[in-house]
């Protein structure tokens, strides 16, 4: 489909196995860097969310896996404690910050239309985080995509070295 250079290695992608589809919401795709990533981090903001650590693994271990991304509910927040099947979307810390149901929407549409995909667009996950690499900056993260997230300030200032490493990473997965 897409022949793509990454950082230290060339490989030809193709989505090979549909059946292996993984679906992600557009935030969740820059949560995902710090658990995809092996670098030291001074704050593990996601050390003991299962789910998201259980598709990290997914990726890192099969780098050119499919991944659709959407806005809404994926197959990180579906099986997540926090998701709440009858009313329809994340219930975590709701009470306080009522607002956050709206902002993760928010969130899922900026970080596509900033990597100017479309909803539902699909990838390997290699070439998506590679797009992710040339076009978001720590500057875009920051103020576009992720500005009303709590965790921004802590989350982002190691932006840079986080893409970086998961590109190596996953090159190397690629390699073996
Ligand atoms: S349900 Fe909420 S806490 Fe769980 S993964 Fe989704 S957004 Fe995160
Ligand atoms: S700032 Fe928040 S939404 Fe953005 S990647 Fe970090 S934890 Fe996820």
């Amino acid at each position: 489909m897409h022949g793509v250079r990454l950082s230290s290695c060339d490989y030809n992608f193709s989505v090979k196995n549909m059946n292996d589809l993984l679906t992600v919401r557009g935030h969740h795709l820059f949560c995902l860097l710090e658990a995809i990533c092996d670098i030291e981090l001074k704050t593990r903001l996601f050390t003991s969310h299962v789910t998201l650590n259980k598709i990290a693994k997914r990726i890192r271990n099969t780098p050119d896996i499919p991944v659709r991304i959407v806005a809404g509910p994926d197959d990180i927040c579906l099986p997540c404690e926090w998701w709440d099947a009858d009313k329809g979307y994340c219930i975590k810390n709701l009470d306080a910050q009522p607002k956050l149901r709206n902002i993760r929407m928010q969130m899922d549409r900026d970080a596509i239309s900033n990597l100017r995909m479309k909803e539902d667009a699909i990838l390997p996950a290699a070439e998506l985080f590679q797009e992710i690499k040339s076009r978001i900056t720590k500057k875009i993260i920051t103020e576009s995509i992720c500005s009303l997230c709590p965790d921004v300030v802590v989350c982002c200032e190691l932006y840079d070295e986080k893409i970086e490493a998961v590109i190596e990473s996953l090159c190397e997965t690629l390699e073996k």
